[in-house]
């Protein structure tokens, strides 16, 4: 049976142009999805096709997937926190860009890592410093909606505590066009137990609390290959990591994920299709 409230998907490959997302995630029963609107490794990118943004409407429309359930991801190497002017600059040139391909494709959010302080600078002056990056470019676009995500914390990245995610959007102008994707994967690594039923309930009434539910946007549903509080990032498929298939099936009936885009990165994508019939087949209706 079909539940309506979930939109489940993952990031898949849009290899040979934008317009193959939509068809990727259709093949794989998906009813959201992520992409990369780039190549993620590389800081330029040619401008987007009149033809590639047609297709990619066309193939959106065919399928039915809404610009509320497609989560674009930005490019690894934008540090919107940089120490220093010119990894900023180039940065900040690069979201930016990221921003307007969007607007280009119709789409209304960016997912994007907040940044590093690379240990030249306090944790705070680099959350101000993100913030500032997102007012610059939030003022230079309309109707795309920045939405940051969690991480695990790893090296000198910011953004692993929920207070992190607050201290950004506090700092923000237009409260209207930022958000926030929560990772399951990253959250457990940061040290917040999703797997105990305790800690299920605590980490969430957290999350509205210090940063307020109404900015969650979308989730990155990923187990994790690395233990609680390590602050490493490994990703591993549904049921097969350290939070275990329980927290799955109890994370997939809660209706605080309901309308948003919920979406795997999990590393073998052979197992997408099943990964989502399975996160279908234990909706209690
Ligand atoms: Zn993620
Ligand atoms: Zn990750």
């Amino acid at each position: 049976m079909t539940n309506h409230h979930k939109y489940i998907g993952a990031h898949v490959s849009a290899s040979g142009g934008v317009e193959n997302a939509p068809l990727n995630a259709a093949a794989i029963g998906a009813n959201a999805f992520a992409l990369f609107t780039k190549n993620q490794r590389q800081w330029i990118a040619k401008p987007l096709a009149a033809e590639s943004i047609n297709l990619f409407r066309e193939n959106c429309n065919k399928f039915n997937f809404k610009p509320e359930f497609i989560l674009p991801h930005d490019s690894y190497l934008i540090n919107l926190g940089h120490p220093q002017n010119e990894g900023l600059e180039k940065s900040r040139m690069a979201f930016l860009d990221e921003m307007q391909r969007c607007e280009q494709l119709g789409l209304t959010m960016l997912n994007f890592h907040p940044g590093s302080h690379l240990n030249e600078v306090s944790e705070d002056k680099c959350l101000r410093t993100i913030a500032e990056s997102i007012n610059q470019v939030l003022d230079k676009t309309r109707g795309v909606t920045a939405v940051i995500e969690n991480t695990s914390g790893q090296g000198s990245n910011v953004g692993n505590r929920f207070e992190h995610l607050a201290a950004i959007i506090h700092q923000v102008e237009d409260k209207t066009r930022i958000g926030v994707c929560i990772d399951t994967c990253h959250t457990y690594t940061a040290g917040y137990d999703l797997t105990t039923e305790l800690g299920y309930q605590q980490t969430w009434n957290e999350f509205d609390r210090i940063v307020g539910s109404i900015y969650l946007k979308a989730i990155h549903l990923n187990d994790s290959k690395k233990a609680l509080g390590s602050r490493v990032d490994r990703h591993d498929n549904i049921g097969e990591g350290l939070m275990g298939s329980n927290f799955f099936a109890k994370f997939i009936n809660d209706s605080r994920f309901n309308h948003i885009p919920i979406i795997l990165e999990t590393p073998d994508e052979s197992k997408w299709a099943s990964e989502i019939d399975w996160l279908r087949s234990q909706i209690n209706s």
